[in-house]
Protein backbone atom coordinates (compact mmCIF):
# COMPACT_ATOMS: atom_id res chain seq x y z
CA UNK A 1 0.00 0.00 0.00
CA UNK A 2 1.29 3.37 -0.89
CA UNK A 3 0.36 6.76 0.47
CA UNK A 4 0.44 10.05 -1.01
CA UNK A 5 -0.13 13.60 -0.18
CA UNK A 6 -1.36 15.57 -3.02
CA UNK A 7 -2.58 18.79 -4.36
CA UNK A 8 -4.15 18.75 -7.83
CA UNK A 9 -2.49 19.08 -10.89
CA UNK A 10 0.94 17.80 -10.53
CA UNK A 11 -0.39 15.19 -8.27
CA UNK A 12 -3.01 13.75 -10.93
CA UNK A 13 -0.40 13.32 -13.44
CA UNK A 14 1.45 11.35 -10.85
CA UNK A 15 -1.25 9.72 -9.72
CA UNK A 16 -2.13 8.60 -13.46
CA UNK A 17 1.44 7.34 -14.29
CA UNK A 18 1.05 5.25 -10.99
CA UNK A 19 -2.35 3.94 -11.71
CA UNK A 20 -0.71 2.47 -15.16
CA UNK A 21 1.51 0.61 -13.60
CA UNK A 22 0.16 -0.53 -10.10
CA UNK A 23 -2.74 -1.95 -8.74
CA UNK A 24 -4.94 1.73 -7.91
CA UNK A 25 -6.44 -0.68 -5.39
CA UNK A 26 -3.08 -0.35 -3.31
CA UNK A 27 -3.58 3.72 -3.50
CA UNK A 28 -4.82 5.90 -0.91
CA UNK A 29 -4.51 9.68 -1.67
CA UNK A 30 -4.59 11.87 0.95
CA UNK A 31 -6.00 15.77 -0.51
CA UNK A 32 -4.90 19.00 0.58
CA UNK A 33 -9.09 20.63 1.11
CA UNK A 34 -7.59 23.85 1.57
CA UNK A 35 -8.62 25.07 -1.84
CA UNK A 36 -12.37 24.26 -0.97
CA UNK A 37 -14.99 27.02 -1.68
CA UNK A 38 -18.52 27.45 -1.22
CA UNK A 39 -20.25 29.09 -4.32
CA UNK A 40 -23.97 29.31 -5.44
CA UNK A 41 -24.35 27.48 -1.79
CA UNK A 42 -22.03 24.36 -3.22
CA UNK A 43 -19.09 22.89 -0.92
CA UNK A 44 -16.33 23.06 -4.04
CA UNK A 45 -13.24 20.57 -3.67
CA UNK A 46 -11.25 21.40 -6.23
CA UNK A 47 -7.66 19.12 -5.07
CA UNK A 48 -10.10 16.29 -4.02
CA UNK A 49 -12.30 16.16 -7.35
CA UNK A 50 -9.16 16.24 -9.70
CA UNK A 51 -7.81 13.14 -7.77
CA UNK A 52 -11.25 11.43 -7.80
CA UNK A 53 -12.02 12.61 -11.90
CA UNK A 54 -7.89 11.68 -12.78
CA UNK A 55 -8.64 8.12 -10.90
CA UNK A 56 -12.00 7.37 -12.76
CA UNK A 57 -10.34 8.20 -16.41
CA UNK A 58 -12.96 11.37 -16.66
CA UNK A 59 -10.54 14.12 -16.18
CA UNK A 60 -9.76 16.90 -18.49
CA UNK A 61 -5.95 16.73 -19.23
CA UNK A 62 -6.09 19.45 -21.40
CA UNK A 63 -7.39 22.19 -19.37
CA UNK A 64 -5.65 20.06 -15.93
CA UNK A 65 -9.02 20.60 -14.54
CA UNK A 66 -12.66 19.42 -14.29
CA UNK A 67 -14.30 16.70 -16.31
CA UNK A 68 -13.53 15.89 -20.11
CA UNK A 69 -15.97 16.94 -22.61
CA UNK A 70 -18.31 18.55 -20.04
CA UNK A 71 -20.61 21.69 -20.89
CA UNK A 72 -21.14 24.78 -19.06
CA UNK A 73 -24.92 25.75 -19.96
CA UNK A 74 -25.59 25.71 -16.00
CA UNK A 75 -22.58 28.33 -15.58
CA UNK A 76 -24.09 30.36 -18.48
CA UNK A 77 -27.68 30.68 -16.70
CA UNK A 78 -26.34 31.10 -13.62
CA UNK A 79 -24.24 34.59 -15.46
CA UNK A 80 -27.67 35.36 -16.87
CA UNK A 81 -28.89 36.03 -13.27
CA UNK A 82 -26.15 38.21 -12.55
CA UNK A 83 -23.80 35.55 -10.73
CA UNK A 84 -20.42 35.83 -11.04
CA UNK A 85 -18.50 32.89 -12.95
CA UNK A 86 -14.96 33.20 -13.06
CA UNK A 87 -14.73 29.48 -11.38
CA UNK A 88 -15.40 27.21 -14.25
CA UNK A 89 -17.88 24.60 -13.20
CA UNK A 90 -18.71 22.33 -16.08
CA UNK A 91 -22.43 20.73 -15.80
CA UNK A 92 -21.31 16.97 -15.03
CA UNK A 93 -18.44 18.53 -12.53
CA UNK A 94 -21.62 20.93 -10.78
CA UNK A 95 -23.27 17.41 -10.10
CA UNK A 96 -20.54 16.04 -8.05
CA UNK A 97 -20.18 19.50 -6.05
CA UNK A 98 -24.18 19.08 -5.66
CA UNK A 99 -24.22 15.89 -4.21
CA UNK A 100 -21.28 16.45 -1.99
CA UNK A 101 -23.63 18.92 -0.21
CA UNK A 102 -26.62 17.47 -0.04
CA UNK A 103 -24.49 14.53 1.54
CA UNK A 104 -22.92 17.24 4.14
CA UNK A 105 -26.01 18.42 4.64
CA UNK A 106 -27.30 15.67 5.64
CA UNK A 107 -24.87 15.43 8.40
CA UNK A 108 -22.46 13.16 6.30
CA UNK A 109 -18.45 14.07 6.81
CA UNK A 110 -16.51 15.54 3.93
CA UNK A 111 -14.72 12.24 4.00
CA UNK A 112 -18.15 10.69 3.93
CA UNK A 113 -19.26 12.75 1.01
CA UNK A 114 -16.33 11.98 -0.73
CA UNK A 115 -16.40 8.51 -0.05
CA UNK A 116 -19.65 8.43 -2.09
CA UNK A 117 -18.34 10.23 -4.81
CA UNK A 118 -15.72 7.77 -4.87
CA UNK A 119 -17.88 4.96 -5.13
CA UNK A 120 -20.16 6.31 -7.58
CA UNK A 121 -17.44 7.17 -10.23
CA UNK A 122 -15.87 3.43 -9.56
CA UNK A 123 -12.72 4.59 -7.89
CA UNK A 124 -11.07 1.31 -6.65
CA UNK A 125 -7.88 3.40 -4.78
CA UNK A 126 -8.72 5.34 -1.26
CA UNK A 127 -9.35 9.26 -1.20
CA UNK A 128 -9.27 11.42 1.73
CA UNK A 129 -9.48 14.79 2.94
CA UNK A 130 -6.62 15.87 5.04
CA UNK A 131 -9.68 16.93 7.70
CA UNK A 132 -13.10 17.25 7.75
CA UNK A 133 -12.81 20.76 9.34
CA UNK A 134 -12.76 23.40 7.07
CA UNK A 135 -9.52 24.87 6.45
CA UNK A 136 -9.18 27.90 3.80
CA UNK A 137 -5.90 28.70 2.59
CA UNK A 138 -5.76 33.00 2.53
CA UNK A 139 -3.41 35.03 0.17
CA UNK A 140 -2.70 38.43 1.29
CA UNK A 141 -1.80 40.97 -1.47
CA UNK A 142 -1.37 44.58 -1.60
CA UNK A 143 -5.12 44.54 -3.30
CA UNK A 144 -6.63 42.58 -0.17
CA UNK A 145 -7.17 39.45 1.59
CA UNK A 146 -8.18 36.61 -1.05
CA UNK A 147 -9.31 32.97 -1.00
CA UNK A 148 -6.72 30.76 -2.64
CA UNK A 149 -9.30 30.31 -5.50
CA UNK A 150 -9.90 34.68 -5.59
CA UNK A 151 -5.95 34.77 -6.07
CA UNK A 152 -5.40 32.03 -8.49
CA UNK A 153 -8.39 31.51 -10.73
CA UNK A 154 -10.04 35.01 -10.40
CA UNK A 155 -7.03 36.99 -10.57
CA UNK A 156 -5.11 34.82 -12.44
CA UNK A 157 -1.94 34.77 -9.54
CA UNK A 158 -1.07 38.12 -10.97
CA UNK A 159 -0.86 39.66 -7.57
CA UNK A 160 1.84 40.30 -5.39
CA UNK A 161 1.98 37.97 -2.73
CA UNK A 162 2.64 39.41 0.41
CA UNK A 163 1.75 36.79 2.87
CA UNK A 164 -0.03 33.15 3.23
CA UNK A 165 -2.01 31.52 5.81
CA UNK A 166 -4.41 28.70 6.58
CA UNK A 167 -7.71 30.04 8.43
CA UNK A 168 -8.43 27.21 10.73
CA UNK A 169 -5.98 25.32 10.77
CA UNK A 170 -5.06 25.17 14.62
CA UNK A 171 -8.88 23.45 14.65
CA UNK A 172 -8.08 20.76 11.95
CA UNK A 173 -7.68 17.57 13.19
CA UNK A 174 -7.05 14.78 10.24
CA UNK A 175 -10.05 12.74 8.93
CA UNK A 176 -10.02 9.53 9.79
CA UNK A 177 -7.42 6.64 8.69
CA UNK A 178 -5.14 9.94 7.59
CA UNK A 179 -2.81 9.15 10.29
CA UNK A 180 -2.97 5.48 10.09
CA UNK A 181 -2.41 5.42 6.26
CA UNK A 182 0.55 7.48 7.21
CA UNK A 183 2.05 5.21 9.46
CA UNK A 184 1.09 1.48 8.37
CA UNK A 185 2.05 2.20 4.44
CA UNK A 186 4.62 0.18 2.89
CA UNK A 187 5.83 4.18 1.40
CA UNK A 188 4.52 7.42 1.53
CA UNK A 189 4.81 9.87 -1.00
CA UNK A 190 4.85 13.87 -1.37
CA UNK A 191 3.38 14.79 -4.64
CA UNK A 192 4.92 17.08 -7.43
CA UNK A 193 2.69 19.78 -5.43
CA UNK A 194 2.81 23.29 -4.67
CA UNK A 195 5.10 23.07 -1.53
CA UNK A 196 3.11 26.12 -0.13
CA UNK A 197 -0.62 25.79 -0.75
CA UNK A 198 -0.97 22.34 -1.40
CA UNK A 199 1.38 20.42 0.41
CA UNK A 200 0.99 23.36 2.99
CA UNK A 201 -2.26 22.62 4.57
CA UNK A 202 -1.86 19.14 4.81
CA UNK A 203 1.07 19.56 6.60
CA UNK A 204 -0.21 21.59 8.96
CA UNK A 205 -3.05 19.20 10.42
CA UNK A 206 -2.59 18.89 13.80
CA UNK A 207 -0.26 15.05 13.90
CA UNK A 208 0.43 14.59 10.21
CA UNK A 209 3.66 16.32 10.05
CA UNK A 210 4.76 14.35 12.82
CA UNK A 211 3.33 10.92 11.50
CA UNK A 212 5.62 11.34 8.55
CA UNK A 213 8.33 11.68 11.14
CA UNK A 214 7.32 8.34 13.04
CA UNK A 215 6.51 6.56 9.68
CA UNK A 216 8.73 3.61 9.47
CA UNK A 217 7.52 3.59 5.84
CA UNK A 218 10.14 5.96 3.23
CA UNK A 219 8.63 9.00 2.01
CA UNK A 220 9.55 10.22 -0.76
CA UNK A 221 9.14 14.10 -2.07
CA UNK A 222 9.11 14.77 -5.78
CA UNK A 223 10.13 18.31 -6.52
CA UNK A 224 7.27 20.31 -8.16
CA UNK A 225 10.29 22.94 -8.98
CA UNK A 226 12.16 22.10 -12.06
CA UNK A 227 14.99 24.51 -13.23
CA UNK A 228 14.41 27.14 -10.75
CA UNK A 229 10.38 27.39 -11.85
CA UNK A 230 7.37 25.28 -11.74
CA UNK A 231 6.25 23.22 -14.49
CA UNK A 232 2.91 24.89 -13.75
CA UNK A 233 1.18 27.47 -11.61
CA UNK A 234 2.24 30.04 -8.88
CA UNK A 235 4.35 28.09 -6.79
CA UNK A 236 7.45 30.44 -7.32
CA UNK A 237 5.39 32.87 -5.75
CA UNK A 238 4.15 31.86 -2.78
CA UNK A 239 8.01 30.16 -1.99
CA UNK A 240 9.09 33.69 -2.47
CA UNK A 241 6.60 34.91 0.13
CA UNK A 242 7.60 32.18 2.63
CA UNK A 243 11.38 33.46 1.51
CA UNK A 244 12.16 30.22 0.42
CA UNK A 245 14.60 29.67 -2.26
CA UNK A 246 12.93 28.84 -5.24
CA UNK A 247 14.34 25.88 -6.42
CA UNK A 248 14.65 21.62 -5.67
CA UNK A 249 16.98 22.48 -2.84
CA UNK A 250 14.67 25.39 -1.46
CA UNK A 251 11.60 22.64 -2.01
CA UNK A 252 13.85 20.21 0.09
CA UNK A 253 14.98 22.28 2.68
CA UNK A 254 11.21 22.88 3.56
CA UNK A 255 9.96 19.29 3.20
CA UNK A 256 13.37 18.03 5.13
CA UNK A 257 12.13 17.38 8.41
CA UNK A 258 9.90 14.60 6.51
CA UNK A 259 11.39 13.32 3.72
CA UNK A 260 14.01 10.46 3.22
CA UNK A 261 14.08 10.01 -0.42
CA UNK A 262 14.14 13.26 -2.54
CA UNK A 263 13.45 12.84 -6.84
CA UNK A 264 14.82 15.93 -8.91
CA UNK A 265 14.90 16.59 -12.47
CA UNK A 266 17.64 15.71 -14.37
CA UNK A 267 18.01 19.54 -15.01
CA UNK A 268 18.40 20.14 -11.71
CA UNK A 269 20.91 17.83 -11.07
CA UNK A 270 23.84 20.29 -10.43
CA UNK A 271 21.42 20.55 -6.98
CA UNK A 272 22.04 17.27 -5.63
CA UNK A 273 25.21 17.50 -3.50
CA UNK A 274 23.55 20.50 -1.51
CA UNK A 275 20.39 18.11 -0.99
CA UNK A 276 22.17 15.26 0.09
CA UNK A 277 23.61 17.74 2.84
CA UNK A 278 20.54 17.90 4.43
CA UNK A 279 20.63 14.24 5.19
CA UNK A 280 18.02 13.13 2.11
CA UNK A 281 19.28 10.50 -0.38
CA UNK A 282 18.40 12.60 -3.55
CA UNK A 283 17.60 10.63 -6.76
CA UNK A 284 17.59 12.28 -10.46
CA UNK A 285 15.19 11.32 -13.38
CA UNK A 286 12.79 12.82 -16.04
CA UNK A 287 10.14 14.78 -13.51
CA UNK A 288 8.13 16.71 -16.40
CA UNK A 289 5.43 14.63 -17.29
CA UNK A 290 3.49 16.45 -20.90
CA UNK A 291 1.67 13.45 -21.84
CA UNK A 292 0.52 9.60 -20.81
CA UNK A 293 3.59 8.04 -21.66
CA UNK A 294 5.49 10.78 -19.48
CA UNK A 295 3.22 9.95 -16.61
CA UNK A 296 3.64 6.39 -16.91
CA UNK A 297 7.47 6.27 -17.47
CA UNK A 298 7.68 8.56 -13.95
CA UNK A 299 5.10 5.86 -11.95
CA UNK A 300 7.30 3.34 -13.35
CA UNK A 301 10.67 4.80 -12.11
CA UNK A 302 9.09 5.50 -8.80
CA UNK A 303 7.80 2.44 -7.94
CA UNK A 304 11.24 0.97 -9.42
CA UNK A 305 13.31 3.04 -6.88
CA UNK A 306 10.71 2.53 -4.30
CA UNK A 307 11.41 -1.44 -5.14
CA UNK A 308 15.01 -1.37 -5.17
CA UNK A 309 15.43 1.02 -1.86
CA UNK A 310 12.96 -0.43 0.49
CA UNK A 311 12.07 -4.26 -1.51
CA UNK A 312 8.16 -3.14 -2.14
P1 LIG B 1 -0.95 24.91 -7.95
O1 LIG B 1 -1.29 24.63 -9.39
O2 LIG B 1 0.29 25.70 -7.76
O3 LIG B 1 -2.11 25.34 -7.12
O4 LIG B 1 -0.51 23.55 -7.26
P2 LIG B 1 -0.84 22.02 -7.41
O5 LIG B 1 -0.37 21.44 -6.14
O6 LIG B 1 -2.21 21.75 -7.84
O7 LIG B 1 0.08 21.47 -8.56
C1 LIG B 1 0.96 22.24 -9.27
C2 LIG B 1 2.38 21.97 -8.82
O8 LIG B 1 2.81 20.76 -9.43
C3 LIG B 1 3.25 23.08 -9.29
O9 LIG B 1 4.12 23.52 -8.29
C4 LIG B 1 4.00 22.47 -10.47
O10 LIG B 1 5.29 22.94 -10.64
C5 LIG B 1 3.99 20.99 -10.15
N1 LIG B 1 3.93 20.19 -11.38
C6 LIG B 1 2.96 20.21 -12.32
N2 LIG B 1 3.26 19.36 -13.32
C7 LIG B 1 4.44 18.78 -13.00
C8 LIG B 1 5.28 17.83 -13.65
O11 LIG B 1 4.97 17.32 -14.75
N3 LIG B 1 6.44 17.48 -13.03
C9 LIG B 1 6.82 18.03 -11.83
N4 LIG B 1 7.98 17.65 -11.29
N5 LIG B 1 6.05 18.95 -11.20
C10 LIG B 1 4.89 19.32 -11.77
Amino acid sequence: VITLLAGGTGAAKLVDGLVQETDSAGLTVICNTGDDINLYGLHISPDIDTILYTLARMNDWEKGWGVKGDSFFCLESLKRFGYETWFRIGDRDMATHIHRTLELRRGRTLAEAIDSLRSALGVKARVLPMSNDPVETRVVTPNGDLHFQEFFVREGWKEVVDSVYFRGIDDARPAPGVIAAILESQAVILCPSNPVTSLGPILGVLGIREALRDTCAPVMAISPIVGGAPVSGPAHKLMAAKGWEVSSLGVAKALRDVTDFFVIDTRDQEMAPAISTLGIKVLVTETVMTNGEDRKKLGRSILDILKSEQGI
